[in-house]
């Protein structure tokens, strides 16, 4: 495995890969957990070359959404990538990375501004710059996503296509603790009974989910997820919403629904989404 710091290298270790066969990206801001882990064996099993890249970026976090307080250990994030055989490890340093903030940026409007993106301004636009320079520097065939940040997903689905990256994405399930907690670099902010707490998150999904599927509306499962995750000590709601999946507005008549929500326990903001399909459509 090699590890590069720099634009340069990374390109010029890539060089005798992308003549070989395909090359993997599986972008991460470190913390590395076992959702991660599942990404990384996804592309091992897939493509010639994984490449993984360690980023905190720092364009994708408002300015009190503690972005130096953000988990970073290198150290154990390169012992998980040489475990899960990852060939090259991109760990840029910040000045590698920087750009001057506001002045060159990637949007993808409309689905950047809604959910998650109406929570947080201009975090969307802050992850669509990056992932957009990572990869022009990379070039992977296969892209490697979790579905835990379905909406990013969603969008940088859209921006592959608007912009004709023409890379392939592969989305991974969630992976969670046995109580349905999904895993987060951000649980590592957690005492061991706020991350007992944080489980009601999954509990609202499935609740909302078991309400989708006895034919409630979109309006009533919210009220339910909404309720579940307000009646729980030391969680504090932001949203619960019933959405399409694919414009994550309100969802038509038919087919499945999205079910997303996101709260505050203790120091972290969690988010998490599960689908919920129709007895009819
Ligand atoms: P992050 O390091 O949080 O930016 O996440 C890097 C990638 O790992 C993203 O594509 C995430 O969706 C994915 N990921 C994070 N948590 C999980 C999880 N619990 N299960 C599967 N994928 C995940």
């Amino acid at each position: 495995m090699k590890v590069v710091r720099t634009v340069d290298e990374v390109r010029a270790e890539l060089a005798p890969h992308r003549a070989a066969g395909a090359i993997g990206l599986v972008p991460t801001m470190g913390a590395l957990h076992d959702g991660h882990r599942s990404l990384l064996r996804a592309a091992r099993q897939a493509v010639d070359a994984v490449v993984v890249s360690l980023f905190v970026n720092p364009l994708q976090f408002g300015p009190h959404e503690g972005f130096s307080a953000y988990p970073r250990g290198e150290g154990a994030d390169l012992a998980v990538c040489e475990q899960e055989r990852a060939d090259v490890v991109f760990a840029p340093s910040a000045e590698e990375m920087a750009m001057e903030s506001g002045v060159t940026t990637v949007t993808v409007a409309g689905l950047s501004e809604i959910v998650e993106g109406r929570a947080r301004p201009s975090h969307f636009q802050g992850v669509c710059t990056v992932v957009a320079k990572l990869l022009n520097i990379v070039r992977p065939d296969v892209l490697y996503l979790g579905q835990k940040d379905v909406q990013q997903n969603a969008i940088i689905a859209r921006l592959v296509e608007d912009l004709s990256y023409g890379v392939s994405i592969t989305v991974c399930p969630t992976v969670r603790q046995p109580d349905g907690l999904a895993l987060s670099s951000r649980n590592a902010y957690l005492s061991s009974s706020q991350l007992t707490d944080a489980a009601v998150l999954h509990r609202a999904l499935l609740a909302g989910r078991a309400r989708i599927e006895q034919e409630a509306t979109p309006e009533e499962a919210e009220r339910e997820m909404q309720e579940i995750l307000a009646a729980q000590q030391g969680v504090e709601p932001d949203y619960a919403r019933a959405v399409d999946p694919h414009s994550f507005k309100a969802p038509k008549d038919e087919g499945p629904v999205l079910l997303v929500v996101a709260a505050r326990v203790g120091g972290a903001r969690l988010i998490d989404n599960l689908t919920a399909h129709r007895a009819r459509g």
